[in-house]
């Protein structure tokens, strides 16, 4: 035995996972494929890491079983998370809706602590070290991994897989959890792009193309969940933090509602400013609302050159549909290569939600993104990862 676990993946959940096993004196060895640790840590929140979130509970999470988070939110909880980074000179700034990133520093700096404090404990870190197989046998894990040419393998009664979810297989994201867990006979929930831009093609195309590069506040909704915060036009599609958070809980074939304005009625607004002044043109009302660009956009298909008082009954009927009833069918998603991170994943039911050990493989931990716990937008993927590292790492 080489070290008391070995953990593939040196990601969030590795990391954090071999810093709090060093708290506790146990040595790992960490196994990563890239050439860097910490890569998606680096480039998370364009650079600035959004590492926790401040009204983070399970709640903002989407899983088979949306229990299954509770007890590792219990056990490593978002002041858990501030106060960790807190006490190596990473204080958090809000940015937006509970969102935390590090107030004068950047994701370099996490991943630069990680470094130190692995450094410190002596938790080895071997990079370019991809594992291709794992066998298991009377209570050992034999891992397999190619580094520069050469196949090495290294034993350990405890194993923890923590290499992520699918996207940005450009940046090395592998499938190989999912790979070993259904080798294994563990069950797979069917796994998706999340936190993703949707597509629109046909007719509606054209709309978009028109709207291309307008950023709207909007409450966007479907039978499940609905989200308020800003979509973006682009020629494409649509994207923009409520488009990617919905785009979690949308199914190809569905239609998702966007009111593009949550907070007014425009009937009552047109109204109300007929009374005061019908001469008031139709785009001079929007513009109080919406930026000029988007009001000349919409003049495509709205009446905007028109005083409000001659609207006619139909007039205003297209108005009040299309500011609050907007109803788009997405034609799919821009996939892995644009998705923040993969719903679906390792059935939590295959593993104890208290330890994160797998039930019917003693010793083998999963945690972090390929498990089916998926986050809402904004730093609430991190405070999973950094929870099942320290839950882990207990166990170990
Ligand atoms: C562009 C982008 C921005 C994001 N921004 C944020 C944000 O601001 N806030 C937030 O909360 N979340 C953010 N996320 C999501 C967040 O990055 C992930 O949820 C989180 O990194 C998951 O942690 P993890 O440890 O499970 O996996 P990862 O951090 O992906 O780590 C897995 C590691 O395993 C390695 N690996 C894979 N296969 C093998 C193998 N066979 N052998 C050895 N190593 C292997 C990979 O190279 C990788 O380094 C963002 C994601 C993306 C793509």
């Amino acid at each position: 035995m080489e070290a008391d676990a070995i953990i593939i993946g040196a990601g969030a959940c590795g990391l954090m996972c071999a810093v709090q096993a060093g708290y506790l004196g146990k040595k790992v060895i960490l196994l990563e494929k890239g050439s860097k640790a910490g890569a998606k840590i680096l480039i998370s929140g364009g650079g600035r890491c959004n590492y926790t979130n401040l009204f983070a509970t399970d709640e903002q999470f989407i899983s088979g079983n949306k229990h299954f988070s509770k007890s590792a939110f219990t056990q490593w909880t978002v002041a858990d998370t501030i106060s960790f980074f807190d006490t190596y000179g990473i204080s958090g700034k809000e940015k937006t809706l509970g969102q935390l990133f590090p107030e004068d520093k950047n994701a370099k700096a996490i991943v630069d602590l990680f470094m130190e404090l692995c450094a410190d404990f002596g938790q080895e870190i071997r990079c370019n070290a991809e594992v291709t197989d794992i066998i298991h046998r009377e209570d050992v894990y034999s891992v397999t991994y190619q580094r520069s040419g050469k196949e090495y393998t290294i034993k350990s009664a405890k194993l923890v897989i923590a290499t992520g979810g699918l996207p940005i297989p450009k940046m090395g994201a592998t499938d190989f959890a999912l790979r070993f867990a259904r080798k294994n006979g563990l069950n797979i929930i069917d796994t998706a792009p999340a936190l993703v831009p949707l597509t629109i093609t046909g007719k509606e195309e054209e709309w978009y193309a028109q709207l291309s590069g307008n950023s709207v506040f909007c409450e966007v909704s479907n039978d499940q969940i609905s989200f308020e915060e800003n979509i973006l036009f682009t020629h494409w599609g649509l994207s923009g933090p409520a488009i990617l958070q919905i785009s979690s809980y949308w199914q190809p074939g569905e239609s998702i509602n966007i009111n593009l304005l949550p907070h007014e009625d425009i009937t009552a607004l047109l109204e109300e400013e007929r009374k005061q002044n019908g001469k008031t043109l139709l785009s001079t009302l929007m513009n109080r609302y919406y930026a000029k660009k988007f009001t000349d956009a919409m003049s495509k298909y709205l009446p905007v050159d028109k005083q409000v008082a001659s609207l006619t009954k139909t007039e205003m009927e297209l108005i009040h549909r299309t500011i609050h009833l907007f109803k788009v069918k997405p034609a799919g998603d821009k996939g892995y290569d644009k998705a923040e991170v993969m719903r679906g994943g390792i059935d939590t039911a295959e593993l104890s939600s208290k330890t994160l050990e797998c039930k019917k493989m003693p010793g083998l931990y999963f945690g972090g993104e390929c498990l089916d716990v998926t986050g809402w937008l904004g730093g609430y993927n991190f405070q999973w990862a950094w929870a099942c590292g320290f839950v882990i790492a207990q166990g170990i």
